[in-house]
């Protein structure tokens, strides 16, 4: 299997292609068809399985399918990560992938002043990776509103919950539009974390690596 057979728009395939990847990891073959479609999905995987690129690629594949003019301190895709870290090397990824589609990504985390995320909020941007709170502080602010989310990711949900962010999360799954594409992954799927997932996504397509 290539990306160009799992149904992966042109821009997508040649970002792939400059990056050298060709064939895509168990993951990615098992996800990206049924992401293409819309399903929503529930994820047991490691960083380091390909998971980004996964969730990344069909998500992209639609924003760029169905353009729409950036709206003000809003975004179309959320992508929830527990960490800076792991929140800035998503955010990353996703440009690399995005670099031949005219989508925006920008990333926000604690640990920093807000004032300067705040504004690059302004215009809008069409993805936004964030850590929990500093999503809601901005939220909290009116920097941000999640009224237009299309598609929410929420990664590393059991990193999440080790972090005390249910709270947090529980109030994010409240604001975000009932019509929405969500994603639910986590390295293990213990039984609070399958009912924390339940809140978030419905008919899921499972995939575990
Ligand atoms: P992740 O699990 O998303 O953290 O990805 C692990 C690493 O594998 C990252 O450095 C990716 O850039 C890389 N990667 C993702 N997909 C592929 C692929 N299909 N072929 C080669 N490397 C990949």
């Amino acid at each position: 299997t290539y990306f160009t057979d799992l149904g992966l728009a042109e821009p997508l395939v040649r970002a792939l292609e400059t990056k050298g990847y060709s064939d895509p990891t168990p993951i990615q073959r098992q996800a990206i068809p049924a992401l293409l479609e819309g399903r929503d999905l529930l994820g047991i995987a490691q960083t380091g399985t390909g998971k980004t690129a996964a969730f990344s690629l069909p998500s992209l594949h639609r924003l760029a399918a169905n353009p729409k003019a950036r709206s003000n301190a809003s975004c179309r895709m959320l992508v929830l990560s527990p960490t800076r870290e792991l929140a800035a090397q998503i955010a990353e990824n996703m440009r690399g992938y995005a670099k031949y589609l005219n989508l925006s990504v920008q990333c926000v985390f604690g640990g920093i002043p807000v004032g300067k995320q705040a504004r690059a909020l302004v215009p809008g941007c069409d993805i936004l990776v964030a850590t929990p709170g500093r999503l809601l502080d901005l939220i909290d602010q009116r920097a941000l509103t999640l009224r237009n989310v299309e598609i929410f990711v929420l990664d590393e949900a059991d990193q999440m919950m080790d972090l005390g962010f249910i709270v947090p999360l529980k109030r994010v799954a409240n604001m975000l539009p009932k019509e929405r594409q969500s994603l639910f992954f986590s390295a293990t799927m213990p039984k609070a974390i399958a009912e924390l997932g339940k809140q978030f996504i419905s008919n899921p397509v499972r995939v575990e690596v």
